[in-house]
């Protein structure tokens, strides 16, 4: 194979990821507008949203700081690490 050919394909290449992502990301902005309690993924992803119990917040699950509780091995989740200080305040002033 002759070193030109490989440039063409990495060229055709290059063009073919470039316009995928293009692609994708048109498909993304259209369906994510300011609609924060429907978050899906082209790709059949889900994301859940939780609760931040402090603020109230509805936060991605994949985006959420994670907290387990000892006592209950209950997991909580906060929109940031903020909130998760709050909590862990409070529950240290209940108990
Ligand atoms: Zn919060």
């Amino acid at each position: 194979m002759s070193p030109i050919k490989l440039v063409v394909i990495a060229i055709l290449l290059y063009l073919g990821y470039r316009l995928f992502i293009s692609n994708w990301r048109g498909k993304k902005d259209k369906g994510a507008d300011d609609s924060a309690t429907e978050i899906k993924d082209d790709g059949g992803v889900e994301d859940v949203l939780v609760e931040d119990p402090v603020c109230h917040k509805l936060v991605p699950k994949k985006q959420a700081i994670r907290l387990k509780l000892v006592e209950t091995s209950e997991i909580v989740y906060f929109c940031s690490e903020e909130c998760c200080n709050i909590f862990v305040n409070q529950e240290g002033e209940k108990g």
